[in-house]
């Protein structure tokens, strides 16, 4: 996650506080020299309008009685002579001077009242020196703000080193101390196990100096995104109490040229200043992906990268300076940085399984009062496939449910609310679907679990709704895994396919039509029969051969195939026939069940939302009455697959 999101209270950018101060003297500074500027230029302009005059010409002009105005302006007066004034107006002249008397208004006025001026045409504009002040000072406060707002709208930031200037290091940041431990870190005991011994440098770094053991400088922390990779980095900086600096590699992309590299040395440097500490870069892959240009190459990004080789190249591992990194696509990344000496050790951070699940739950609601009614280990097993960060955002959301209701804790009800609104997104209310739409929708959803159910045997969903979701779902059938499985026999996986196909098989028994609601299950359908067939071994067509490889197994796995145009189209084939066979026996199993299939989908219509319980209440009913027949033949089916399945549970 981005280290700027959550910006805790100890945190502080890298350049200590003084950035603010310094911003404030370069706007005085500023306003200064442009109030000052303009001071100058206005007194250049309004002077230039008159004829500058000694002041004994003045005293002359006085005596001889030649003044017929005179404008007293500060400390300068402004007059007009009786011949100038007698000369065409485009001809006039004033002239000004300084101020004779020592500034002593009285004594002139008495000079100019001997002198024969009359009273009307002396003006007097006595700027005192404090009004000049005042109007300075004025001038100066206007100035200076406006200087400020102006450097904040060019940089986006408070000063001008935003603006790509000097040594930016506005992005680093670092906490002196976390306040982050273990304790904080659910789950992922074999991530923890493994940087408990970079804990332990870090806590006596003199130690292993002595005994010449080298400690890796680096490692690469690799999982999925909201899995806890920044929380563990931050973790092991709390446990051993370090500082920590943190920076996310995307800063990087967006620079200037040169400012990458710039800023990868001004990180270390610092760091060094406050060894032992801990550097975090998160996504290191926007800077660390391979040079070879295979994946699009850009010579600051090839730049920073060579700094940042050699600045981890550069530091004495006996400093007690360690570099942890974070990505969640190590294949892109440049060998070079994982060679012996660099990010050496890969430490894997999975997917909680549901224990992983339950402790990130506890964790999260340590703090939060929750009802009696609650029961975590239900939400555990039904959020399968949810990371870290989603559980936490979930109890949140919970959270902020109970107090919007008005309420002093945080029950069931909440946290399964706040489960859909992360898991489904937001129920959408003002998606309004005409009534065919409904109907169809209904049909199709309890195809999906009718299929589940009957083929499993057990309750397979938690709920079914037709009520449109955020996601663009228009219905959806919540899935209720009993326990987290690692390996699936090829029975399941058939019975998974079925499940897939069951709602467009409804859709095709009871209205004989073809909807676009159901792609993506197609889609998804034909991507596990595909792995069924090129990657599992699973179709009498390939055998046991596997053209199919993954390229990524920690984004949702990207397959390649690596096989002649020949076993390509085998498997479409294979792929197909597979598909068919299988949309064949749920269209049958849908017909031979099509009652059920009718009061569930009436049942849903009328409610929207119906539970797993709910469903399963018609289900068992319909097995204890008129229609034995159907049943029976499917419960020999599935007894013959459960054998199966029981067997190949035992090979393997
Ligand atoms: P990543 O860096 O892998 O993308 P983060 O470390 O930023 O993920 O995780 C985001 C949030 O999710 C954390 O701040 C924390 O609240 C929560 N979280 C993730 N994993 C765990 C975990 N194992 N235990 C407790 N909380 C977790
Ligand atoms: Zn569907």
């Amino acid at each position: 996650m981005n280290p700027q999101q959550n910006n805790n209270s100890g945190r502080q950018p890298g350049n200590d506080g003084k950035k603010p101060k310094t911003n404030v003297w370069v706007a005085l500074t500023v306003a200064i020299i442009v109030v000052l500027l303009i001071g100058t230029i206005y007194n250049a302009v309004s002077s230039s309008q008159y004829t500058k005059a000694t002041y004994s010409e003045f005293v002359h002009a006085m005596d001889e009685g030649q003044l017929t105005e005179v404008e007293i302006q500060g400390d300068r007066i402004i007059y007009m002579t009786k011949d100038e004034a007698a000369k065409p107006a485009s001809k006039q002249k004033a002239f000004f001077t300084g101020r004779p008397y020592g500034g002593d208004n009285m004594q002139l006025l008495t000079e100019l009242a001997r002198a024969g001026v009359s009273g009307d045409s002396i003006i007097i504009e006595d700027n005192s020196t404090i009004l000049l002040i005042l109007y300075y000072a004025g001038m100066l406060l206007l100035t200076f703000f406006m200087v400020k707002l102006l450097m904040k709208r060019v940089s986006g930031t408070d000063g001008p080193m935003g603006m790509g200037m000097g040594k930016s290091k506005a992005k680093v940041y670092m906490e002196k101390s976390t306040g982050v431990t273990f304790a904080d870190v659910a789950g992922q005991d074999e991530a923890k196990e493994s940087l408990k011994e970079i804990i332990d440098f870090l806590h006596n770094p003199q130690r292993y100096a002595d005994i010449g053991a080298k400690l890796p400088k680096g490692a690469l922390l690799v999982g999925s995104p909201g899995t806890g990779k920044t929380l563990i980095a931050k973790a092991v900086a709390g446990e051993a109490n370090v500082p920590f600096f943190s920076i996310s590699g995307s800063d990087f992309v967006e620079m200037f040229v040169g400012m990458g590299a710039s800023r990868v040395r001004d990180l270390f440097q610092q760091a060094a200043k406050v060894a032992p500490c801990i550097i975090f870069i998160d996504e290191i892959d926007a800077v660390g992906r391979s040079r070879d240009n295979r994946y699009g190459g850009n010579s600051e990004q090839e730049q920073t990268l060579n700094q940042l080789l050699a600045e981890i190249d550069g530091f004495e591992s006996t400093k007690g300076v360690v570099c942890l990194a974070a990505t969640n696509r190590p294949e892109i990344l440049d060998k070079a940085l994982l060679r012996p000496g660099r990010f050496d050790r890969r430490i894997i951070v999975d997917r909680p399984n549901y224990q992983g699940r339950l402790d990130t739950l506890k964790v999260h609601t340590r703090k939060i009062k929750l009802c009696e009614d609650v029961d975590l280990g239900k939400i555990a097993q039904a959020t399968a496939g949810a990371v870290g960060a989603d559980l936490a955002n979930l109890v949140n959301e919970a959270a902020l449910r109970a107090v919007r209701l008005g309420r002093q804790a945080v029950n069931q009800e909440d946290l399964m609310v706040s489960f859909e609104t992360v898991i489904a997104g937001t129920e959408k209310k003002n998606t309004v679907l005409s009534d065919t739409e409904k109907r169809m929708v209904s049909y199709h959803e309890v195809g999906h679990a009718l299929v589940a159910a009957l083929e499993k045997h057990s309750q397979p969903v938690s709920k079914i709704t037709i009520v449109p979701h955020t996601t663009g779902a228009l219905g959806y059938t919540m899935q209720m895994p009993d326990e987290e499985k690692y390996l699936s026999t090829y029975e399941e996986l058939l019975v998974e396919l079925r499940t897939l196909l069951g709602g467009r098989a409804a859709e095709q028994v009871v209205f004989g039509a073809k909807t676009t609601g159901a792609s993506n299950d197609i889609q998804r359908a034909t991507a596990l029969a595909k792995n069924m067939v090129a990657m599992y071994g699973m179709s009498e067509e390939l055998g046991l051969m596997a053209p199919s490889s993954v390229n990524n197994s920690y984004l949702d796995g990207q397959s390649y195939m690596d096989c002649s145009q020949e076993t390509s189209a085998k498997v479409d084939s294979a792929v197909q026939k597979m598909l068919n066979d299988c949309y064949e026996q749920t269209k049958k199993i849908l017909v031979e069940h099509r009652s059920l299939l009718d009061e569930i989908a009436q049942y849903l219509l009328a409610k929207e939302t119906i539970t797993g319980e709910e469903m399963m209440a018609f289900i068992n009913a319909e097995k204890e009455s008129d229609d034995p027949k159907p049943t029976q033949q499917s419960e020999q089916e599935s007894a013959a697959s459960q054998s199966d399945q029981a067997s190949s549970e035992e090979n393997s």
